[in-house]
């Protein structure tokens, strides 16, 4: 077995990183794929897939996933062109909406970064997995 990937001491891992670092600036893929980082565990996968449906059919995408908090929930930050905000009942010109997912009740709230809605949580809301109500899912399904 050749497991030589912890040899590195934190010292010389440091001075690699950072010379490495001043001499190539990272490509914009490198910068697009390190934003969008964190994926829901395996179990949670159609729970991810859920948020991804019901974004992207109004032009939204996961910006970014952060890891779960003391209770379980993760919160998803979405842009793209998903606004919609429940507070005001529109779409926001400019701030972003995220919402915050227990993937083990199934449950999400909507939160958005607009200053007016900072106290502003939307009611809680079922992630229903039936295929039957995922526009894409007779062309996924289809071999
Ligand atoms: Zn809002």
């Amino acid at each position: 077995m050749c497991s030589s990937s912890a040899s590195t001491s934190p010292e010389q891992l440091t001075v690699l990183t950072s010379e490495t670092y001043a001499e190539t600036l990272p490509s914009y893929s490198e910068v697009v794929k390190d934003d969008s980082n964190y994926h829901l565990p395996d179990e949670y996968v159609d729970i991810e897939q859920f948020i991804t449906t019901k974004v992207g059919a109004f032009g939204g995408r996961i910006r970014k996933i952060w890891p779960p908090d003391l209770q379980g929930r993760y919160t998803f930050e979405i842009s793209g062109s998903y606004r919609y905000c429940e507070n005001v009942q529109r779409n926001h010109k400019q701030n972003k909406i995220y919402f915050i997912v227990d993937p083990i009740k199934k449950t999400y709230i909507q939160k958005c970064h607009d200053s007016e809605c900072y106290r502003f949580q939307s009611t809680l809301k079922h992630i229903d997995n039936d295929p039957r109500t995922l526009p894409n899912s007779r062309e996924n399904n289809s071999k």
